[in-house]
């Protein structure tokens, strides 16, 4: 167990290298268990009036709620906000963890503030919208080209010929 450990860093995300603020502790440091026990004597004497074995369950109470806050902050931390990028899952399961990014790029297009963010996804949701718009349009002009040469079909095949 460290003395101190670090609470807040600058960290870049393994999957879309945004740059990021993150909570990397993980655990309660030495510190925290002192301050806990001093926390711990001060209640017990207060209200028994003296050391009492209730305290230990006290004291137990407060470090293991301390341990699972700081954890559950941490864990929550580390998915990224730019790209939804879980380094975690991606240890067990690349796989879900592809799955949670695609899931976050569908999810988040509808989000207007992510819009104003600056995710590195949004430079990929414009071009596939820019793609979408160009198919779109060359449909259109197919679909146009086809009704041309359609009416030029039914104009040549209908019409009387001349040296008839
Ligand atoms: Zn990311």
């Amino acid at each position: 167990m460290k003395l101190i450990s670090r609470l807040r860093d600058q960290r870049f995300c393994a999957f879309c290298k945004s740059p990021r603020k993150l909570y990397v502790k993980k655990h309660v440091d030495l510190t925290n268990v002192v301050g806990v026990i001093l926390v711990t004597l001060a209640v017990t004497y207060a209200a028994f009036g003296g050391p009492d074995p209730r305290g230990v369950f006290l004291f137990g109470i407060m470090i293991l709620s301390g341990e699972i806050f700081i954890y559950l902050r941490w864990r929550n931390s580390v998915v990224c906000r730019m790209c939804g990028f879980d380094p975690v899952v991606y240890k067990r399961s690349p796989e879900r963890a592809s799955f949670l990014v695609s899931q976050f790029f569908k999810e988040q297009a509808e989000n207007p503030a992510f819009w104003l963010s600056k995710s590195p996804l949004l430079d990929l949701h414009r071009r596939m919208r820019e793609d979408d718009r160009r198919r779109q349009e060359l449909s259109g002009v197919r679909e146009k080209l086809a009704a041309r040469s359609g009416a030029v079909a039914v104009r040549k095949s209908g019409a009387p010929s001349p040296r008839a």
